[in-house]
């Protein structure tokens, strides 16, 4: 997908990059190749990592469940999880948002 930089106006491909910030930390980004403008998309943590391993097998464990009640339970916990990350990557973002 083309996307046109908020900064030089200028269009290209949109790619998400990642870098470590620090041990635990990384931040994924879309980079303007023209002015180098650096957009950040989401941040991880360790706590991140795990939970998103964790929502792939509840992924795979929704799919072949083939009671109701019991998916339901497992699209509760996935949506927690992903509520959770959401949350963990907005805090990290405050943290810092002076980095990238
Ligand atoms: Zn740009």
């Amino acid at each position: 997908m083309t996307i046109t930089c908020d900064k030089c106006n200028n269009e290209f491909e949109s790619r998400i990059s990642s870098r470590k910030i620090n041990n635990e930390v990384s931040v994924f980004f879309i980079r303007c190749p023209h002015c180098k403008a650096e957009y950040p998309s989401y941040y991880e943590n360790d706590q991140f990592r795990q939970h998103t391993a964790k929502i792939r097998k509840l992924r795979t464990d929704y799919n072949k469940e083939k009671n109701v009640s019991k998916r339901v339970k497992i699209w509760e916990e996935i949506e927690q999880l992903t509520n959770t990350n959401r949350k963990i990557s907005n805090e990290l973002k405050e943290v810092f948002k002076n980095v990238l």
